[in-house]
């Protein structure tokens, strides 16, 4: 068995990997896809000490960085069960493809995936003017003109945060009215260069070929279609964390979020997790990172404190 086995490969479960490794003690990273959403970003420009870098590029550096260590990486792996340690002080972790691994304590990190409009042209021009992230992404668009889809409390923000930047954000909402806290509200209703669009659906993103140009939705009330010429559309709609296999088992926030305290234990006795699929707030590699070590610095703390079975 592993002393620390850690469940995800982005960069919670690498820097989680790398200081389990470095105590000397048994570790594993069992990941769907190693690397997580950083193979899926462009330019990262918030990495402090990295003045800029591409997604891809981290991603093999993240992998680079763990293998210089004794860590078993094993890679397109992915978890389906968690079993709490019985008698044995083993927690077991069952994987799709019918194998199971055992280990003292475990640190999960299966990050979150953004929830997507599913409209022709996202998937054509995702980092070529469609962004989930307005803080990674929002300088990238300055002087320029930006829409928001989604009227939740995290796209109200986004618009307020992008509108200090850009020239001018378009926030749409599907519904009649915004969903966002009334205090976001009056915020946002008072910056001068946000319009805001109720019962509006979007319906299609447009560009040249390289770079999304407009966007297109239509009036839920009047049925018509409206273009909107931009250079950017960040899309608010809900960020859902890959912890659906963990239901019933370790408690979850109503967001479905792994609940966590300040050490990164979960309440499961050995289990710790980290970055985008807790309950900390603010999804960012530089977070992530750091909620990684710190869970993998608790495992550490709970393997000196029980006995060996
Ligand atoms: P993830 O990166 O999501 O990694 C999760 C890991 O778990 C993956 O290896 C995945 O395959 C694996 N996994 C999931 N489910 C299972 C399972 N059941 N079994 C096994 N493995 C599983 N942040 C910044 O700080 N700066 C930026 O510029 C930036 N730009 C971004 C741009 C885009 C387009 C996106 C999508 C995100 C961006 N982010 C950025 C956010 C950043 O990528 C995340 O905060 C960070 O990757 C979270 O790390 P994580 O390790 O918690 O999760």
């Amino acid at each position: 068995p592993f002393d620390v086995l850690v469940v995800g490969g982005g960069p919670a479960g690498a820097a989680a990997a790398i200081y389990a490794a470095r105590k000397g003690i048994r570790t594993g990273v069992a990941s769907e896809r190693f690397g997580g959403q950083v193979l899926d970003t462009m330019a990262i420009e918030n990495f402090i000490s990295v003045t800029e870098t591409e997604g891809p590029k981290m991603a093999t550096a993240l992998e680079q960085h763990v293998r210089e260590y004794d860590v078993d990486v094993m890679d397109l792996q992915r978890a389906t069960q968690l079993l709490p340690a019985g008698d044995d002080g083993l927690v077991e972790i069952k994987l799709e493809n019918g194998a199971s691994l055992k280990s003292r304590t475990v640190v999960l990190s299966t990050g979150a995936r953004w929830r997507q409009m599913g409209v022709p042209g996202e998937d054509q021009y995702r980092n070529k003017g469609v962004a989930y992230c307005p803080h990674c992404d929002g300088p990238l668009f300055k002087g320029k003109r930006v829409a928001v889809i989604g009227g939740g409390n995290s796209g109200v923000e986004a618009a307020i945060d992008l509108a200090g930047i850009v020239a001018h954000v378009t926030l749409i909402e599907y519904d009649a009215q915004l969903r966002a806290d009334e205090v976001l509200q009056r915020k946002v209703r008072s910056l001068p260069n946000v319009r805001i669009v109720t019962s509006a659906q979007t319906t299609e993103v447009l560009g040249d070929g390289a770079k999304v140009n407009a966007l297109v939705y239509r009036d839920r009330v009047g049925g018509d279609s409206h273009r909107v010429e931009l250079e950017g559309v960040f899309v608010q709609i809900g960020l859902l964390p890959n912890t659906e296999w963990l239901k019933g088992v370790v408690a979850l926030s109503p967001r479905g979020e792994i609940i966590v305290d300040d050490r990164g234990q979960t309440s499961v006795p050995g289990v710790f997790a980290a970055g985008d699929a807790t309950t900390v707030p603010y999804k960012q590699i530089v977070i992530a990172m750091g909620q990684g070590a710190t869970a993998a610095l608790s495992a550490f703390d709970h393997l000196i404190r029980v006995p060996v079975a």
